[in-house]
């Protein structure tokens, strides 16, 4: 079968491998739509820790049962029927599984970054990992729940509350949807800032407060907008130190910071700044099976249109192009395989 693999750092290509057979409590899926995700760029980067070449990337998809290998292990899904993946694979022993945080376990695996994954006609995936689509919406649609998925644990992990006023930190994907889903929860102002005008433009689409922290002192912007006092909720997305500073300068006294990026390189955190104005700092990861639930569900009902993040729609045979794509914040936001 055809898949789309990393190669080595900046190489990756469309490529034969052997098709999976899928072991006990295991679904062969007809992969339809898979998404290429930050985590992915990472891996094309060269800087992945775990990755390793050749593999088949991506664990944002969509698709159809073909076969299910049921022995020992019952299910409700049959041959047929449409899925969408839920990447993570957790140990099931370590403590965190053990007091049912599965997404932040000790030795957590995704499919796609350490094993094959998406980028390929058919995955195998483990019966446990799959969430049913519900008719009404599309399997296109359905290669992001994933990336929805973050952003409803980011907000449910937040102390946000009706009519706070929010500040994001990064408008690509994961941070615009966090802008939605604050709306969603009802936020004040959602104040987001990224150096890209492609994707200051969409945020401005989806009634965001988009500012260009190229041309103006993002700190300063969210203070005057904020009556000089900051934003309750900052959302950290951009991963890097100026960000990690302007996320301690942006919030009001007492307010929350909560870190979504993950950093190539560990930035430095002002404790004396954050202990002076007692604010709080948390960190978010992954998703539970309940937060990846409530994503296909806000979806499905149309409170979350990901139709707008869809900038492109490519077959394998141009893995190549689809990162060239990914890797220009001018010239994509989400770049989706059809195998
Ligand atoms: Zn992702
Ligand atoms: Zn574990």
């Amino acid at each position: 079968m055809q898949a789309g693999l990393y190669i080595s750092e900046k190489q990756v290509k469309a490529d034969s491998i052997e098709k999976p057979a899928p072991q006990p409590g295991e679904a062969l899926i007809k992969v339809a739509f898979a998404g290429i995700c930050g985590t992915d760029m990472m891996i094309y980067s060269g800087k992945h820790p775990r990755a390793k070449a050749p593999l088949a990337m991506g664990h944002e998809f969509s698709g159809v049962i073909e076969s299910i290998n049921s022995i020992g292990s019952p299910s409700s899904f049959a041959a047929g029927d449409r899925v969408v993946i839920e990447p993570t694979l957790s140990c099931g022993s370590c403590a965190a599984c053990r007091s049912g945080a599965f997404h932040v376990c000790q030795t957590l695996k995704l499919l796609g970054i350490d094993k094959h994954g998406g980028f390929a006609e058919y995955a195998a995936v483990p019966l446990d990992r799959l969430h049913r689509i519900p008719d009404e919406l599309t399997d296109t649609h359905a290669a992001m729940a994933e990336p929805v998925a973050v952003a409803v644990h980011t907000i449910r992990r937040s102390s946000l509350k009706v009519g706070d006023d929010v500040a994001i930190l990064g408008a690509g994907p994961i941070g615009l949807l966090v802008g939605l889903m604050a709306k969603q929860a009802g936020a004040g102002q959602i104040i987001i800032s990224d150096i890209s005008p492609y994707r200051l433009k969409k945020a401005e689409q989806f009634g965001l407060t988009a500012l260009n922290a190229k041309e103006v002192n993002v700190t300063e912007e969210v203070l005057k907008r904020t009556g000089g006092n900051g934003a309750d909720v900052v959302f950290e997305v951009a991963g890097s130190q100026l960000t990690a500073n302007q996320m301690i300068e942006a919030v009001r006294t007492q307010g929350q910071v909560v870190v979504v990026s993950v950093y190539k390189q560990a930035p430095t955190i002002d404790l004396a700044a954050m202990h002076f104005r007692e604010l709080s700092l948390t960190t978010t990861r992954c998703y539970s099976k309940d937060d990846f639930a409530k994503a296909i569900r806000l979806m499905t009902s149309g409170a979350i249109d990901v139709s707008p993040f869809i900038s492109h729609i490519l077959p394998l045979e141009q893995v190549e192009r689809g990162f060239q794509l990914m890797a220009d914040p001018e010239a994509s936001l989400k770049v989706l395989f059809k195998p």
